[in-house]
């Protein structure tokens, strides 16, 4: 290659490479699979070896993750936090091993085999034995303050008796808690989770930490930093001590001292991945004597003591039965291939996006086409290519719409997106999926208004808008006598509506289906704006770019909030729904909590012994109206206990767990704000 073409081709890599991994590590929502973004790091590695001079320190060969979110606090690690080097190869680990044993100078060296867990690396900074900080890996350099997130995972100790220092590992998600969580959301019409990792990195980089306490995480510990002199001298000690504090470590860990062993393992585990609770995406060996680890030192980016040997990704072969475009909420057009059910990673899968026009082109995936499948750690499930010595004589390649397949209104494609969209906003397709999205349990929350029924409503006229979803009322007698539905399951749906009248103003933004503007950006907008009132006079008189304003929204998104308000329909639905300033609407739109009202911010507070001045019922009342929840029994996510007089059993379980302790007259400094922090 030539150094202008090998430059060339490096700039592209790089520039694709780090927006694969933006997507990956800042949205949880990857573009490409894990193997594809590899395949192009070990390109561009390739490139950096014939030409070294363009390895600069800003390649993606020399950089871990990616910045935080601002929306996130950031939090500065201690001591750098890195990724692991990749070896796909037997001939990759024999290296590896050459070269510590040559660096070390030792002829036998143990070696530690741990499962490589696929979730999201995160420290726990614990000071004179309490958990103070907990953050993400970031760049390595800074992460995101995940602490209160981190706080809702049973298992982790909040304290651990006379430590000072960081304990490392990995947050995961269940594969069965997984496949529930998305069966969640596509009830509700959002858009899932491509695999356990998304889900569980997408779990603790909530802004919100009820939404990661809703979610079954797990954390893995393997690493321990101490700030403090102890006894460690293998990775081993490690995890012993790890377990003694605690915390969750893996059970399929091995010592080894040989080769063969090694690669048994490694052998062993892939066969048995489909079968574990956890996604492992391959093995990591690591030196096991801590000082030799510190003599083999680091590199930027890796450990020199550790590699992690990936497992190839799981593959499949199956047939294209159909291939059909489905407009989304927000008009995009996604093509999805309907494929014979078959079994992947222990998953069966009937369908497989196609993603965009540009990725179907590119990989002339047609109808008839015998494929390859693949998920495991990767965005699942992905139709890979098709087997071109068995396709069909007769097959012909599948031709994009040229205009919306539901409404016949034109495309539109904006520059640099990927994305084809519907222009028409009434399309009926995506009517239909904003009604579905409107009642589902993230926004308006209507038990009894799926996606089924919502086709019904629709097709029989009953519902057109999602006004309308509240005048289902007048159509009682028709609904209790229609098929399907009888007049128990009419009442408790019209019970269901009624008490959905009363919506959180985060809620009513995100029912409304803006493009780009998801739960978390709702939230952001709901506490800038605060009231229904205020949100009112921003779209009503154009003022959008106002969202510019808020911290984690940037232009893109504030202009397609923008574009959503100068369709007056849609400003017409917020008034008839939440009231035009003048007269009020159906439904009352409660105000955002100001960060004041919202003490305990979502967390369970319990309360034990008998108190003074608070009854039960004031107490529950009190932590409600400052954004907390009362629980009866105190576990790992008890977040706060408030202890009377002859408290018993609940109090000795909070010490035991390290659980904040606070009096009946600490509770009501706090509440009347004598105290500013919760942190006593
Ligand atoms: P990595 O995931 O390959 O390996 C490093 C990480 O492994 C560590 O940070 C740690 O979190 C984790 N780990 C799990 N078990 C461990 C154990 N027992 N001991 C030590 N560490 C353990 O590296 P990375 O830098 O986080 O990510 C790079 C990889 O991410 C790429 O190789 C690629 O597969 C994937 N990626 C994919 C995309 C995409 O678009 N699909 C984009 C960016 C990155």
């Amino acid at each position: 290659m030539r150094y202008e073409e090998g430059k060339k081709r490096h700039e592209e890599l790089s520039r694709l490479l780090r927006s694969y991994s933006r997507q990956y590590y800042i949205f949880d929502d990857p573009r490409v699979s894990d193997e594809e973004y590899d395949q192009r790091y070990r390109e561009l590695q390739e490139i950096e070896k014939e030409f070294p001079q363009l390895g600069s320190a800003a390649s993606p060969t020399q950089k871990v993750g990616a910045e935080s979110e601002k929306a996130f606090r950031k939090i500065r690690h201690e001591t750098q936090m890195l990724s692991l080097e990749n070896a796909y190869e037997e001939r990759d680990i024999e290296e590896f091993l050459r070269r510590v044993r040559k660096q070390a100078e030792r002829e036998k060296i143990d070696f530690v085999l741990e499962p490589k867990l696929d979730g999201l690396s995160a420290s726990i900074l614990y000071r004179d034995g309490v958990l103070v900080d907990a953050a993400t890996r970031g760049d390595g350099f800074v992460g995101e303050d995940i602490t209160q997130n981190l706080m809702t995972i049973e298992g982790i100790p909040k304290t651990i008796e006379n430590f000072s220092g960081e304990v490392r590992g990995e947050v995961v998600m269940q594969k069965s808690d997984f496949q529930k969580l998305n069966q969640q959301r596509q009830e509700d019409g959002e858009k899932l989770f491509a695999n356990p990792r998304n889900a569980a990195a997408g779990s603790i980089r909530q802004l919100d930490p009820q939404i990661t306490a809703s979610r079954k995480l797990t954390f893995f510990a393997y690493a321990l930093i101490p700030n403090q002199r102890m006894r460690l001298t293998t990775q081993m000690d490690v995890l012993e001590i790890l377990k003694n504090f605690g915390f969750t470590v893996s059970d399929q860990i091995i010592l080894c001292s040989s080769q063969s062993e090694a690669f048994e393992f490694y052998k062993k585990m892939e066969k048995q991945r489909a079968e574990l609770e956890y996604d492992i995406d391959g093995i990591v060996y690591k030196v096991n004597d801590l000082s030799i680890q510190k003599k083999l030192g680091a590199s930027t980016k890796f450990p020199r003591h550790s590699i992690a040997y990936k497992f190839p990704a799981e593959k499949v072969q199956t047939v294209v039965m159909n291939i059909i475009t489905q407009v989304g909420r927000t008009g995009n057009l996604t093509p999805v291939a309907e494929l014979k059910p078959v079994t992947v990673g222990g998953v069966v899968v009937s369908r497989a996006t196609l993603h965009n026009k540009d990725e179907m082109e590119k990989r002339d995936i047609r109808v008839g086409d015998r494929v390859v499948v693949q998920r495991a750690g990767d965005v699942i499930p992905q139709v890979l290519y098709p087997i071109l010595e068995e396709r069909q004589a007769d097959s012909v390649p599948f031709t994009f719409p040229m205009v919306c397949p539901c409404c016949g209104s034109a495309l539109l494609r904006e520059k640099n997106e990927a994305a084809i969209r519907c222009i028409n906003m009434n399309c009926e397709a995506q009517l239909v999926e904003r009604l579905i999205h409107f009642a589902s349990r993230q926004a308006f929350n209507i038990d009894g208004l799926g996606e089924q029924n919502i086709r019904f409503l629709y097709e029989k006229g009953i519902i057109k808008s999602s006004v309308d979803i509240f005048y289902i009322k007048n159509h009682r007698n028709y609904l209790e006598n229609a098929d399907g539905w009888g007049k128990l399951s009419v009442e408790n749906l019209l019970r269901s509506i009624e008490t959905a009248k009363t919506v959180a103003l985060d809620k009513f933004i995100y029912a409304l289906s803006i493009p780009q503007v998801g739960r978390a950006v709702s939230k952001l907008i709901a506490n800038f704006f605060g009231t229904y009132g205020n949100f009112l006079h921003c779209i009503k008189n154009a003022e959008c770019e106002k969202l510019c304003q808020i911290q984690g929204i940037g232009m893109a998104t504030a202009g397609d909030f923008s574009s959503f308000f100068v369709n007056e329909n849609n400003l017409k639905i917020v008034q008839d729904l939440g009231g035009d300033g003048v007269s009020d609407g159906i439904v009352t739109v409660m105000a955002t909590k100001s960060s004041e009202e919202n003490i305990f911010s979502g967390q369970f507070v319990v309360f034990t012994g008998s108190f003074e001045k608070l009854s039960r019922e004031e107490a529950k009342e009190l932590t409600e109206k400052f954004g907390g929840k009362v629980a009866s029994s105190v576990s790992s996510r008890t977040f706060l206990v408030v202890a009377g007089k002859n408290a018993g059993q609940k109090l000795d379980q909070a010490k035991k767990l390290g659980i904040k302790i606070i009096s009946e007259e600490n509770f009501f400094e706090i509440i009347e704000k004598k105290i500013p922090e919760i942190n006593l």
